[in-house]
This record gives C-alpha cells, structure tokens and sequence, in this order.
C-alpha cells in the first residue's frame, strides 16, 4: 500500500470552468478513502489525476514517497475501476481477467495460476470460462474489480463503481469491496454522490464542492460535526436554524432558545433528528419545545417525524421500541440535549 499527497492541485478546462480549485489532500497507506460530492465538483477530475490520465495545471503528487506528478499512467502503480465495467464483451472473464497480466509479459501457465487465484478470491470460481456477455450486471461489476486487484496496485482507485448497480446488489457488493480491501491492506481511493455508501465504506472521508474540499474526517466526525451547512445539508441535515441571539450557551433560533453545552461560535444551529426525544402531550422542563405532528414516516426500525413549532419545521427520528409513536396531528413535547447541539458556519 502507498499513501497519497496532493498539493495545490488546479485544473481548468476551457476558459470557464474551473474542475479543481486548489486540492491539498494527505491520503495515509492502506487507508479506504473517499471522495464525496455532487455530481460535476471535480470528482473524477481528481481521480484521472491520481491515474495520470489527466495532467493538472499546477500542484504536485506524490505516491508511495515519489512525486508522479509528470509520470505517465502505466509507470504509476495505480490501477482504475471505472463506473461502466469497460470489460472485453466478446472474451471470456478469464480472458479479461488475463488481459493486464499478458501486457506485462507474464507467461500463460503462471496467468493461468494467478487468474485462478484472483476468481477464487472474489468469488467468481466458477465463472472465469464464460462469455462477459453472459453474465449479469453484478457479476461485470466484480470482475472489473478483479481485473483491477490483479495486478497487485499500491493504489486502487474506483469511480462510482457501484453506482449502476440496484439497491440490494450494491450493498452487498459494498460489503464484499470492503472485505477485499481489508484482506489486501491496499490503499483505496474511492469516489461516490451517495452520503449512505461514503459513511459505510470509508475510513475517512473527503467533501468536496465545486472543486475545492469542504471538509475531511472519519464518517462519523463528518456527519456529526460537518464544519458549514453545504457539508452539513450533503450529509441529510435539514434541522438547521440561524441563530438570531445568543448569551453563553443560551440560542436563540426560530425555534425558541435552546441550552447547548458546547456549541462552537458558527452562526447555524444544527439538530440532529436522530437525538431528539418524544414525549407525549405538553411537559415542561429546560430545553423542552412544543410541537405538532404534521408527518409522520413509520420505517419498522424507526420512524420518521416532521413536526411543527410555530411556523418553523423539525425532523425527528425515533428509534421503536414498542412505546408510544405519536399520530399527525397529535401534540409533543421534543427534549433536546444540550450535549447534542453544535453550530456551524454559513
Ligand atoms: P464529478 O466527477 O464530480 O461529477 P468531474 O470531475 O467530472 O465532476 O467534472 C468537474 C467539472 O469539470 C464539471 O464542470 C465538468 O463539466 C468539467 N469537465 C470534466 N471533464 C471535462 C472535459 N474533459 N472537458 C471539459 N469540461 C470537463
Ligand atoms: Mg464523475
């Protein structure tokens, strides 16, 4: 495995558009790294860098300690996994499998023994003699991942390889790529738009709008602490107030005036739905606001609340276990713990 750092990284193209706006990035060995953003924040852009398929206009790369910054792609221990499979249709997956290893001027029988080893490993066994054409988009998906692994990469970088996939494969192939990645101690960087498969796959994560990075953290200081509301709103926030008035730790929001604990200087106060209490009727106490239930979204597990205080919305979600889930209409009392309340910047 190598680590990866970037440094001033800029890249245009035409006159207009700016793809990356200075990227300083420090990815460690063995780490599984993701790039997170919408659609068009220069994802790609960084990935095609990192592969050396695009050259940037200014900054520096260094990979395993060598600067690659001006070493063409097939000299950089770096392989890709594109989000279309890109496989040979009319060769068979052992074949396609072999195709990387044949370049490199390595014999048929040890091919052969190395493809057999790859197939076992990610499950494929027995399917390396069929035709790609024969087989479904899973299965495509697994065995462009293998033609990756094959060749023993420092560095595997992966664009939106899951994406094309539906819900129930996904996860189970984010799952598997996980796995792999922990058996080989290979250093993953991996790009997504989805905020749910950057938090399950990633060591850390790195936020990315309109070509400069927002914020980069392990999932959980990411969605818990984003550090401005684009990161906080890409994470699923919506319970996000500015703060009219403060004294101390006493907000004030249109919520009402809230006790935080420690809440940082940012000018937006954050809720997370997920720490909010229920309870039935009108109760007062500290840090307790009424609400009306205006939505409600029953998930099983959990479910999901929108509610009315005033002429401002609060989502919450509670977990269900078996007590009392307030109906529309219905009149609660939220508690909010001081503990769970940050603020961020605009
Ligand atoms: P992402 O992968 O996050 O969707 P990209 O890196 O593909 O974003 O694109 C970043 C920006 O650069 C976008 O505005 C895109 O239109 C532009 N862009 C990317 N590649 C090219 C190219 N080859 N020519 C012109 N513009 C490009
Ligand atoms: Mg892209």
């Amino acid at each position: 495995a190598s680590s990866i750092e970037m440094q001033g990284l800029h890249k245009r193209f035409g006159r207009d558009t700016v793809a990356l706006d200075g990227v300083d990035l420090d990815i460690r060995a063995g780490e599984f790294f993701t790039l997170l953003g919408p659609s068009g924040c220069g994802k790609t852009t960084l990935l095609r860098i990192l592969a050396g398929l695009e050259e940037p206009d200014d900054g520096s790369l260094v990979v395993g300690g060598k600067n690659v910054t001006e070493v063409p792609p097939h000299r950089r221990s770096v392989n890709t996994v594109f989000q279309s499979y890109a496989l040979f249709p009319h060769l068979s997956v052992r074949e396609n499998l072999a195709f990387g290893l044949k370049m490199r001027g390595m014999p048929a029988a040890e091919r052969h023994v190395k493809v057999d080893e790859i197939a076992d490993f990610i499950k494929l066994g027995d399917l390396v003699d069929r035709h790609v054409d024969q087989l479904s988009g899973g299965q495509r998906q697994r065995i462009a991942l293998a033609r990756a692994l094959i060749c023993e990469p420092d560095v595997l970088l992966l664009d939106e390889p899951l994406s094309a996939l539906d819900a129930g494969l996904r996860s189970q192939l984010q799952v598997e790529l996980l796995r792999v990645q922990k058996r080989l101690g290979m250093t993953f960087v991996f790009v997504t738009h989805d905020q749910q498969e950057a938090m399950v796959m990633s060591d850390r994560i790195a936020v990315l709008n309109g070509g400069t990075i927002q914020q980069v953290g392990a999932p959980r200081e990411v969605y818990e602490r984003p550090v401005n509301a684009f990161v906080a709103r890409f994470m699923g926030h919506d319970n996000l107030y500015p703060i009219s008035n403060r004294q101390g730790g006493r907000l004030t929001t249109a919520l009402g005036t809230l006790t935080a604990e420690d809440p940082g200087d940012g000018e937006l106060l954050l809720i997370r739905p997920e720490t909010l209490d229920l309870l039935p009727g009108k109760v007062e106490g500290d840090n307790h606001l009424t609400a009306k239930v205006a939505e409600r979204l029953y998930r099983g597990s959990h479910a999901e609340f929108r509610l009315e205080i005033g002429d401002t919305t609060l989502q919450a979600t509670v977990n269900n276990r078996g007590r009392h889930l307030p109906e529309i209409g219905e009149t609660v009392t939220v508690a909010v713990a001081p503990e769970d309340l940050v603020t961020l910047h605009e």
